[in-house]
């Protein structure tokens, strides 16, 4: 689950990192009014779920309340990435002197949360990994100890030369490994940590992914969740019970267990097609599953074709079969649908999607090859 900047600095603020003051706001009015509550230079920026909001003309200054307004006005209704602006964060501006970059990911190598920092921040840190790699350096932590104070000295003595700064730092960075594994996330990342005219030690953005897993344990994380800052698609099929992940390939697909889900999307690959999603209908037998499948793939306006590849065991082919009947019934699908059934009641399958003019192949392989050439006829 992603969180707004906002969000993620009020969790880094309980944590006491130094975090300027910033509220949030949806109207230029509103940006005004608080722009005047601050007095002085405010910096005003987009509220939404994507880095490089400063390159994309998210982020502005503004040096007094009505300019704060106009700085608003252009900002709200922006499109970044693909996502709608519908707030801004409104913070006094910060007069910076360096722009640092320290964050944490989880790092399937090493098998452990991973301190990655950089005297080089402000820009992407993908863009400093691809042009100039020794200026990050990196620190796994041992989560059973968390991140040791020695450790957080040699992160911090790789960004600052000067003691206070180096030592403000290294409790920073601490506060920030302490923030992650108390919001459960998989990222927590502070691009740019800045010193400031007077030498301060300041985190000016925060960016924090929660790991889904983690949100059950975590209602008041949970309750940070803003669906309308995400994919339609996807909250209708967390709604539904499905695990979907929409990806930017043509050929739909409905699969029963992630596994199976993420081979079928191998095989789509090497025959030279794109895959449109990632969708797990789970183990259980339920019709209603596969319409709501079926209606959350149709909205999507690149897909060509539906691709089927059900595995039964615990999942019945003929609750699978009934299910694309009915969605046939219930909903317009504009596309062909290709169709693999194998396993728990196959032959009933086949005989209820015969009963309503569909064909299946128990091929994996078949399967995926005629989508493919379907997406390809149709391109
Ligand atoms: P991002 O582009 O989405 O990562 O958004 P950031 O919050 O990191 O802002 C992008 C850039 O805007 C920063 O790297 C700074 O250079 C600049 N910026 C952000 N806040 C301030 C501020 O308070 N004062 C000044 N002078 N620049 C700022
Ligand atoms: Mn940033």
């Amino acid at each position: 689950m992603n969180i707004h900047e906002y969000q993620a600095r009020q969790l880094l603020r309980a944590h006491g990192i130094p975090v300027p003051p910033g509220e949030v706001a949806t109207t230029p009015a509103e940006a005004e009014r608080i722009a005047a509550g601050f007095g002085g230079t405010v910096v005003i920026k987009a509220q939404v779920h994507a880095g490089g909001r400063g390159k994309a003309g998210g982020v502005k200054l503004a040096g007094s309340p009505a300019e704060a307004r106009l700085k608003a006005e252009a900002i709200l209704g922006m499109m970044i990435k693909g996502l709608t602006v519908r707030q801004v964060l409104v913070a006094p501006a910060e007069d910076i002197a360096s722009e640092a970059y320290v964050g944490i990911i989880v790092d399937r190598a090493s098998k452990r949360p991973v301190f990655m920092v950089s005297r080089e921040g402000g820009v992407d840190i993908e863009e400093v990994a691809a042009r100039n790699p020794g200026a990050i350096r990196r620190l796994a932590v041992d989560p059973r100890f968390g991140l040791l104070s020695f450790q957080a000295y040699q992160l911090a003595t790789a960004l600052y030369d000067d003691l206070k700064q180096q030592r403000a730092c290294a409790r920073i960075l601490q506060q920030l490994y302490a923030a992650f594994v108390a919001a459960g996330a998989s990222l927590a990342e502070i691009n740019p940590l800045v010193t400031n005219g007077t030498g301060e030690v300041k985190a000016l953005d925060a960016k924090m992914n929660i790991d889904d897993n983690e949100l059950d344990r975590r209602p008041d994380i949970a309750a940070l969740r803003d669906t309308s800052a995400e994919p339609p698609a996807e909250t209708l099929a967390r709604e539904a019970g499905l695990t979907f992940i929409k990806l930017d390939g043509d050929i739909g697909n409905v699969v029963n267990g992630a596994g199976l889900a993420m081979a079928t999307m191998d095989l789509i690959k090497y025959y030279g097609g794109e895959p449109a999603n990632f969708l797990d209908i789970g183990g259980s037998s339920n019709p209603e599953k596969v319409v709501n499948a079926l209606r959350i793939i149709t909205t999507d306006p690149n897909v060509k074709v539906i691709c089927f590849n059900i595995f039964g065991g615990i999942t019945r082919c003929d609750d699978v079969a009934n299910g694309i009947v009915e969605a046939t019934r219930r909903i317009h699908i504009p596309v062909p649908l290709v169709i693999r059934l194998t396993g728990t009641n196959e032959a009933e399958a086949l005989r209820i999607l015969a009963g309503a003019g569909l064909s299946a192949t128990t091929s994996m392989d078949e399967v995926v090859q005629q989508a493919v050439a379907l997406a390809k006829n149709q391109g």
